[in-house]
């Protein structure tokens, strides 16, 4: 959560920014926003991003999320407060397509001081009925969510990309060069500690494919559709109940869900700390499964960080699944 105090330090540092910008003119980096101690003002759209722009950024920067811990991003209003800080910012860390009213600001405030992590990698398509996804937001006034693909939707791919550690390292390589261009007094401590953090990311994902590489099934059914990079790294079949956390399924889809996993004989529903289990819970009575909490570390944990998030992930998902 910001406090108060944060937020106006931060106003105080904007109009300090301002001063400097305009005393810095001619030197070439006039867009570049720097506290008064010559820190980077950097802000980051949501958890993950935030992870790994705080591990990157190290000292050198200081990091502003946008997103305040235990508040599901896609739907995320900003306040003006934050609209400026990310006009202000040095960098404005996002992804194309997660949460739109950061989409929007960074297009009318930040468009050439932003880094989309979704540049940085290889994207997966959208699922299926992806469409909700991306075009929730236009039609929530409707208070309905039709699953007819046509409406306003913003991108073609599934943002959800943090889920694959390993191309969560990719994006923390990419970071590097970005802060080393932006702040090339500060280059090679940028270079380094994306190297490291890479390295984590690497072994993590490590981890994750021997887990995972030999269980009795291999279908996971969530409650909203995040985990399709997860999926596609390890090999694993997802099954989203919904694409959007603040979505209610249609009866056709429950049905259709449960059908599915009783094909598959799926053993466990996974459901998000962060989105009613009540769906899931149904579904799972009806199919004779339990529920089990998966992170999609769309917020931060209410413990520990990504790292150690995903390495739960991973034991409940070899419970879940069988794997031995
Ligand atoms: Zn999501």
């Amino acid at each position: 959560m910001m406090s108060g105090k944060i937020r106006s330090r931060a106003s105080a540092l904007l109009a300090g920014t301002a001063l400097l910008a305009a005393a810095a003119c001619g030197a070439g980096n006039a867009q570049t926003s720097k506290g008064q101690d010559g820190t980077q003002e950097v802000v980051a759209a949501f958890y993950p991003l935030q992870w790994v722009t705080e591990r990157v950024g190290g000292t050198d920067i200081r990091v502003t999320g946008l997103t305040a811990p235990g508040v599901e991003p896609h739907d995320l209003e900003l306040s003006p407060q934050q609209v400026a800080q990310l006009g202000g910012a040095s960098l404005s860390v996002y992804i194309k397509g997660v949460q739109p009213a950061v989409d929007e600001a960074v297009e009318q405030h930040a468009a050439d001081r932003s880094f989309d992590a979704a540049t940085a990698v290889k994207t997966l398509a959208a699922q299926e009925h992806a469409e909700e996804h991306a075009g929730e937001h236009a039609e929530e006034h409707a208070g309905e969510h039709s699953e007819e693909p046509g409406h306003d939707h913003e991108v073609s791919y599934d943002p959800h990309l943090w889920l694959d550690p390993s191309r969560l390292a990719t994006v923390a390589t990419a970071l590097g060069e970005r802060l080393a261009k932006a702040d090339p007094a500060h280059a090679e401590g940028y270079r380094q500690r994306a190297a490291t953090t890479a390295g984590e990311l690497t072994a993590l994902d490590g981890e994750l494919a021997k887990g995972l590489a030999t269980c009795s099934s291999k279908t996971l059914v969530t409650s909203h559709e995040a985990f399709g990079y997860l999926a596609d790294r390890y090999h694993l079949k997802q099954v989203g109940i919904v694409l959007d956390p603040e979505s209610e399924p249609s009866p056709t889809r429950i049905a259709e869900v449960a059908k599915l996993a009783k094909q598959e004989k799926v053993t466990t529903i996974f459901t998000e700390a962060l989105v009613s289990p009540k769906v899931a819970e149904v579904l799972a009575g009806e199919v004779g499964a339990k529920t089990a909490v998966l992170d999609p570390l769309e917020s931060q944990p209410s413990g520990g960080d990504y790292l150690s998030a995903m390495r739960t992930n991973l034991q409940t998902l070899r419970t879940a699944l069988g794997c031995s």
